[in-house]
């Protein structure tokens, strides 16, 4: 695929349903027509790839080697859609990267490079139900992302097209 210019987006805050209570704090993008016009015409469901952040210097997960301004690539997990379990009516765009992070980062300009399609929307019976898919689904990211196809550091960013 032809490469794109790269647009930089930021963080914004989400619905606080206290993803980070449950253990899964998701970054939230700004779902805008101009900004991420991709999120409109991707079909909803949960999908993985990479996120690269470029963290504050004073960040404590920012490399100290890595110069100022520089982006960071972490493997990630993502959900675009409507979030049937809470009825939406809005979409919304969030992405839940697999680092443990020592403070928060709104503010931050991420890009993501999306590699593949987990599995579809859909809705639960219960909250614990939700989580356990949710779980299954950095399980699912983890290990399709530790392929060598899929690794960062053996091609996957030859021809990576970020969003
Ligand atoms: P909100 O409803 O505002 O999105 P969350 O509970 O989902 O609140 O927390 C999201 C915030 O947590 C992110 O914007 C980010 O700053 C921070 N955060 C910390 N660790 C992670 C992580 N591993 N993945 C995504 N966001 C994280
Ligand atoms: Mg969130």
């Amino acid at each position: 695929p032809a490469r794109r210019r790269l647009r930089r987006k930021l963080i914004i805050s989400g619905f606080g349903r206290g993803s980070k209570e449950l253990g899964i704090p998701t970054a939230n993008l700004p779902v805008d027509d101009t900004l991420t016009p991709w999120i409109a015409n991707i079909p909803s469901g949960v999908y993985f790839g990479y996120a690269s952040l470029a963290l504050p210097d004073s960040h404590p997960d920012h490399p100290s080697s890595a110069p100022s301004g520089a982006f960071t690539v972490f493997p990630m997990v993502m959900s675009i859609g409507y979030n049937p379990f809470y009825k939406n009516t809005v979409r919304s765009a969030e992405v839940h990267i697999l680092h443990k992070f020592r403070r928060d980062f709104y503010d931050a300009h991420m890009r993501l490079l999306i590699l593949g399609f987990i599995r579809e929307e859909k809705d639960y019976k219960s909250l614990e139900a939700l989580i356990d898919d949710i779980n299954f689904d950095c399980e699912v990211a983890k290990k399709s992302l530790a392929r060598e196809a899929w690794a960062w550091d053996k091609g996957s960013k030859e021809d990576a097209e970020w969003f």
